[in-house]
């Protein structure tokens, strides 16, 4: 039944194999017995080996053993879920933070939470793939707007509001605060005007939340404290963020910081917090001690953006160009699908791991740079020098 249908997979160059690592994750890893220089990674400062992180993990273990057992709700979580949630909140500048699975779960189950039929989701036609879904479980109508366009997404609103029947329905607008292939963030700054023009209007008063997927900003900008910080941005009530522990804070799972109220609605309502098991303390163990480490150590995010610049300088020289990226992430096009596999191939065989990005992940296909700062000026040389040669 599907033999076919991998086989045609296979004839449009798009069938994907795992590569797993016999090493653990950095700045080199080893694949198939070779170690190369890693460039897929979103781990961004370097913390998924951080020796304080994994002895933080270690201690949670013999204090609270490993598997959850239960849901949160059913007595799963441990002292440290609390004690992640509370430093989240203290970090983003919120009154209350809470513990998802991951980033893939928080948007599947937050987005139906806070929008269902009768509301209008306006989403970023570049957002993640989980957001896309979360919005398809929500039965809200969703309009996507074009990408970072904030005319289109003002004239979208003044449409819906100009029709009768949206007569008392919300509108939820949802961005990435930065797009995971081409690292270009979010104009935060115009959404947020937007929402506050809405929210002096008495139609639209009290019927606005601004959703930001900071899953790639959290570490990355704003000192570490995500894309709202970046922007000065005050996090108002209407505002709720969510963001990941499983790129720069090299941990795994995903928080929302909101207010009170939307942390407790969530606690209520969201089925993929309500029917999954919490993560193991350990992994809350050691999402804590990242916060911890990026707040005490502001080198590690001077060392990603010094690399960043590194990086940029070394391809711009070479006549590649970083597109609208403005942050780690950076999108190389090379063409069609197979001269981008190519390249992705002539990279392994200079010791660069840096896979293509095809359909449907993307619409064009590209080699996703991920730049960290674990890497040394050597491993950036190398992938400059990799990719004139
Ligand atoms: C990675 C990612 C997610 C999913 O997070 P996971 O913790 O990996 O499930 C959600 N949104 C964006 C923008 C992402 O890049």
């Amino acid at each position: 039944m599907f033999f076919e249908r991998l086989k045609e997979l296979q004839q449009k160059n798009l069938y994907r194999q795992i590569k797993d690592r016999a090493s653990p994750q950095g700045p080199r890893i080893v694949i198939d017995g070779r170690e190369l220089i890693n460039f897929a990674s979103n781990d961004y400062l370097g913390l998924a080996n951080h020796p304080d992180i994994i002895a933080s993990a270690i201690d949670a273990v013999k204090e609270f053993g490993f598997g959850s057992g239960a849901s949160r709700l059913l007595g799963g979580g441990a002292a440290l879920h609390k004690r992640l949630e509370d430093k989240v909140a203290q970090f983003k500048g919120t009154e209350a933070s809470l513990m998802f699975n991951s980033g893939y779960s928080a948007n599947t189950g937050i987005i139906p939470s806070i929008a269902g039929e009768g509301d209008i989701i306006l989403s970023d036609e570049l957002n993640h793939a989980s957001i896309i879904d979360g919005c398809r479980l929500s039965r809200a109508r969703t309009l996507m707007y074009k990408h970072r366009d904030i005319t289109h997404l003002s004239a979208l609103i003044r449409k819906e509001l100009s029709l009768s029947d949206s007569a008392d329905g919300r509108f939820i607008i949802i961005t990435d605060s930065v797009f995971s292939m081409e690292g270009d963030i979010a104009p935060l700054s115009e959404i947020y005007n937007v929402c506050l023009a809405l929210n002096s209007e008495p139609r639209t008063q009290d019927s606005i939340l601004l959703y930001i997927d900071d899953a790639h900003g959290t570490g990355v900008l704003g000192n570490g404290r995500g894309a709202l910080a970046h922007f000065n941005i005050r996090p108002e009530p209407w505002v709720i963020q969510m963001g990941t522990c499983s790129k720069a804070l090299g941990s795994f799972g995903a928080f929302i910081a909101a207010d009170r109220d939307v942390v407790e609605w969530l606690t209520n309502t969201s089925r993929s917090f309500i029917f999954s098991t919490v993560l193991p303390a350990c992994i809350a163990a050691a999402s804590l001690k990242a916060v911890e480490l990026i707040e005490e150590t502001p080198q590690l995010i001077e060392r990603l953006w010094r690399n960043r610049a590194k990086l940029v300088n070394g391809l711009r020289e070479r006549g590649y160009d970083a597109g609208t990226s403005g942050t780690p992430v950076i999108p190389l096009r090379l063409g069609g699908l197979e001269d981008t596999l190519n390249m992705s191939q002539h990279l392994y065989n200079h010791g660069i791991y840096a896979p293509a990005i095809r359909p449907p992940a993307v619409k064009e296909p590209l080699i996703r740079i991920t730049v960290t700062a674990a890497h040394s000026e050597e491993d950036i040389d190398a992938l400059v020098q990799a990719l004139h040669c």
